[in-house]
C-alpha cells in the first residue's frame, strides 16, 4: 500500500517536473510540497515527536519510489534522515524534541555536514573546530558537498573539540541556519542530482549553546559513522529506484521502436539485456531490503550489510542506467528521453555516504 502511495504521487507530482528540474539545476519545489503534504519528506522521524514513525524498510520504499521517478527529489526524504538520526541516535531528549518536532511538521529540513575540502574519505581528518567558551561553543571552519545547504534550516556538524585525539576528539553539533555566522558557497555545478543543491557551509565565529551539543563530548565521529550504518541503505534504495525507473522506461520504449520490421523486443539479445538488468536490480533490492531489517534491529552485523547494500546496489544502478541508454540507442543518448538523466544520476551513489572503494574497506573490516 505504501509503495502504492507513493509511486502514485511520484508519478503525478513528481516525475512530470523531473527533466526541468535537472535541465534547470534547480531544487525540486514540487517535490517537497507533495511530500510535504503526504507527510512523506521525513518518513523516519518517530511518532513522539509529531513523525509518520516510519521503520527502516518503510523509509527505503519511500525513497526508492521517489527516486524511481527523480533522483534528486529523493534527497529530500534521505538527507532529511542523514542530517538528524545524529540527534535520534545521540541526542539528548530535548535536544530531540526540539528539532524532530519541526522536522516532522516540514517547518525545517535537515543537512549533514561531515566532508570538508581536504577530508573526504578520511572523515577524521577534518579541520573544523568547536572551542569552548563559558556556555556555549564557537565553531569555525568549511565543510564542502553539503546536500541541501541553504535550504535546509537545521545542520548537523562534526567539529573537532580535542585536536590530540583525531576521531575520538571530534563532537557532533546542530547548527542552525539562521545562527550568526553561518553562510553557504555558491551551488556545486554537477554531474547528475542536479536538483539537488551542494554547496559549502561557512562557519565563521558561530557561536552555539553547549546544549546543542549531540551527545558527549568526543563522540561525535562514532555517531557520524553509526549514522552511516543506518543511512547507506537509503543510498541503496535511492539507486535501487533510479534503476528501476531506467529499467521500466527502457521495456516500455524497446515494444514501441521497431527495426528490421519489428519491435527490437523481439530480438533475443534485447531481452536478455532486460533479463539480466531486472536480475540484477532484484539482488539488489533483496540485499537493501535485508539491510532495512537489521537496521530497524540494530544487528550486529548491520555495519557490513549497510555497505555491502550500498555498494552493490549503486553499481547495479550505474550499470543498469547505462544499459537503458543502450537500448535506447541513439535516442537515449539525449535529454529528450529520461535514462540519460538517470544515467547521470546513477553516479553519484557510487560516490556519496562513503566512496565503493570506502565500502569495500568497511566490509573487509567487518566480514560476516
Ligand atoms: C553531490 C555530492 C553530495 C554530497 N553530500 C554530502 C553531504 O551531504 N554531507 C557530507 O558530509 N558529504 C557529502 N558529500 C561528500 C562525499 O561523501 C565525498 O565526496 C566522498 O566521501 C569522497 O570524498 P572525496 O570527494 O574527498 O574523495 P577522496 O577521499 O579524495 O577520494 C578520491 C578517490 O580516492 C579513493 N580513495 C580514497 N581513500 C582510499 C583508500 N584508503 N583506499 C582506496 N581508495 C581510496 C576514493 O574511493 C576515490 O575514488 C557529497 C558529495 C557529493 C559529490
Amino acid at each position: 500500500m505504501l509503495r502504492d502511495a507513493v509511486r502514485s504521487l511520484a508519478e503525478a507530482k513528481i516525475a512530470p517536473h523531473a527533466a526541468a528540474v535537472d535541465e534547470e539545476a534547480r531544487f525540486p519545489q514540487e517535490a517537497l510540497d507533495a511530500l510535504t503534504a503526504n507527510d512523506l519528506h521525513a518518513v523516519h522521524v518517530p511518532e513522539e515527536y509529531g513523525g509518520a514513525g516510519a521503520d527502516a524498510l518503510a523509509t527505503v520504499i519511500v525513497i526508492e519510489e521517489v527516486a524511481r521517478a527523480c533522483a534528486s527529489s529523493s534527497l529530500i526524504p534521505a538527507v532529511n534522515k542523514l542530517g538528524s538520526l545524529p540527534v535520534i541516535l545521540s541526542g539528548s531528549e530535548e535536544l530531540k524534541k526540539k528539532y524532530m518536532t519541526p522536522l516532522a511538521k516540514g517547518d525545517g529540513m535537515f543537512s549533514y555536514c561531515l566532508s570538508e575540502p581536504d577530508a573526504g574519505s578520511d572523515a577524521a581528518g577534518m579541520k573544523t573546530k568547536a572551542v569552548r567558551d563559558g556556555d556555549f561553543w564557537v565553531l569555525n571552519g568549511v565543510k564542502r558537498w553539503i546536500t541541501n545547504a541553504g535550504v535546509s534550516e537545521y545542520y548537523t556538524v562534526m567539529a573537532v573539540t580535542d585536536p590530540t585525539k583525531r576521531s575520538k576528539g571530534i563532537s557532533a553539533f546542530v547548527v542552525e541556519k539562521s545562527d550568526e555566522g553561518v553562510s553557504f558557497g555558491a551551488p556545486e555545478k554537477k554531474l547528475g542530482i542536479k536538483g539537488s543543491p551542494t554547496r559549502e557551509v561557512y562557519l565563521d565565529n558561530v557561536r552555539i549553546p553547549a546544549d546543542r551539543m549531540i551527545g558527549a563530548e568526543g563522540t561525535g565521529f562514532a555517531t557520524a559513522m553509526k549514522t552511516l550504518d543506518h543511512t547507506r541503505i537509503t543510498i541503496a534504495a535511492q539507486a535501487l529506484g533510479i534503476a528501476q525507473g531506467a529499467l521500466d522506461y527502457a521495456k516500455g520504449y524497446v515494444q514501441e521502436r521497431k527495426q528490421f520490421g519489428k519491435p527490437i523486443a523481439d530480438f533475443q539479445g534485447i531481452q536478455f539485456m532486460l533479463a539480466d538488468m531486472a536480475m540484477k536490480i532484484e539482488a539488489a533490492r533483496q540485499l537493501t531490503y535485508a539491510a532495512a531489517a537489521k537496521s530497524e534491529r540494530g544487528d550486529a552485523d548491520l555495519t557490513f550489510q549497510g555497505a555491502a547494500a550500498k555498494c552493490f546496489a549503486s553499481d547495479v544502478a550505474m550499470e543498469v542506467t547505462t544499459d537503458a541508454v543502450q537500448l535506447l540507442g541513439g535516442y537515449g543518448y539525449t535529454r529528450d528521453y529520461p535514462v540519460e538523466r538517470m544515467m547521470r544520476d546513477a553516479k553519484i551513489t557510487q560516490i556519496y555516504e562513503g566512496t565503493n572503494q570506502v565500502q569495500r574497506i568497511v566490509m573487509a573490516r567487518n566480514l560476516p
